[in-house]
């Protein structure tokens, strides 16, 4: 039964796009769910949720038994095969596995197991990001069929930005699922999941129950919005735990800034909080990008040593054009985080 005053028919919110102040992320109203008696518990039906069935799932999970699993993001041009191409060489052996997510600047983009096929060809393993705002439910349970033909490592399960932030506010949002309600339908579909949570998005005290929801339903690893300190990432993962009742793998975000128009794709986010100084450091630096990539090295190093971290997401973008040269910052901060190895 979806939410009808939520503009993207939640029934699992509130989003990780709530504002400080409460207010919707879309609409210029505060958020419907925050009223409301939360967590929202899952409901689904308890059907055995299935093991990964990609060897590269599994490859995942078996360096997770033995070390903290070091995760980039993907800059590539979109709809360009050889900047996928020129970027996956780039991070080849650098990186466990490689995210291709959303983009509030670039919404069309390949389809999810196209570009994967394209990675994957270059020998990254490939994590991809399946967002709801897209397609419908059938259109996904495609993509995720697909994608698991094509041998992702996973998927990362999000309902997504609504169409009225981004570059095409012409678009048709769709919203027949949301990230809680295809989690199990990708564990079922033999591929091993994540979900997005951001601990510094209101209301506060939720989000733990929240995580501990997501897994009911299907989540595997939560990879955490930027929510600030190291401290900041301990004490959720404790509150996750205790709500879950069991540790829940959780991956907080490593932002890489190398530029001005890294830092200003970084101000887009909602709900983003970064360590006190750190873009300012970069920015002020002789050498942003040296720079940033030591800071990046510092916050992944110490975000890896807390406790209750299993591994850290390093992302971020640059300028148009600098897609290759971010790929290799990135590999090298992945690089000497142990990724790879
Ligand atoms: S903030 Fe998110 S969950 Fe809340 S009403 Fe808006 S879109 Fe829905």
């Amino acid at each position: 039964m979806g939410t009808a005053a939520c503009p993207k028919r939640m029934t699992y919110g509130p989003c990780g796009g709530v504002g400080a102040d409460g207010g919707c992320e879309v609409a210029p109203e505060p958020c419907v769910f925050l009223p409301r008696p939360l967590p929202v518990r899952w409901s689904g039906d308890g059907t055995p949720l299935e093991e990964p069935r990609t060897r590269a799932g599994r490859e995942v999970l078996e360096v997770m038994a033995r070390r903290p699993l070091v995760v980039s993001g993907f800059p590539a041009a979109p709809m360009s095969r050889d900047s996928v191409r020129a970027c996956a060489e780039a991070l080849r052996g650098s990186t466990d596995c490689v995210l291709a997510g959303d983009s509030g600047r670039a919404r069309v983009q390949f389809p999810p197991a196209y570009r994967a096929r394209l990675m994957a060809a270059e020998g990254l393993r490939v994590w991809s990001g399946v967002n709801c705002r897209d397609r419908d439910r059938d259109a996904l349970d495609r993509e995720l069929a697909s994608l698991r033909e094509v041998g992702v490592a996973g998927v990362h399960c999000v309902t997504g930005d609504h169409t009225g932030s981004g570059d095409r506010p012409d678009a048709t949002p769709v919203f027949d699922l949301e990230a809680t309600t295809l989690l199990p339908r990708a564990r079922r579909a033999g591929l091993l999941t994540s979900f997005a949570e951001s601990p510094a998005a209101p209301p506060v005290r939720h989000r733990p129950a929240r995580v501990a929801e997501k897994v009911r339903a299907g989540g595997r690893l939560c990879w955490l919005q930027y929510c600030g300190e190291v401290e900041d990432v301990e004490a959720f993962a404790a509150a996750t735990a205790a709500a879950a009742g069991a540790p829940v793998p959780v991956l907080p975000g490593v932002p890489l800034v190398v530029d001005r128009a890294g830092a200003l794709l970084l101000a887009d986010f909602a709900a983003a909080v970064l360590p006190e100084g750190y873009v300012e450091r970069v920015l002020e630096a002789r050498d942003p990008e040296v720079v940033g990539v030591q800071v990046a090295v510092e916050l992944g190093t110490r975000l890896l040593g807390a406790s209750g971290v299993a591994g850290v997401v390093v992302a971020g973008g640059a300028g148009p054009g600098r897609e290759v040269a971010f790929a290799r910052a990135l590999a090298t901060v992945t690089r000497e985080l142990g990724g790879g190895s």
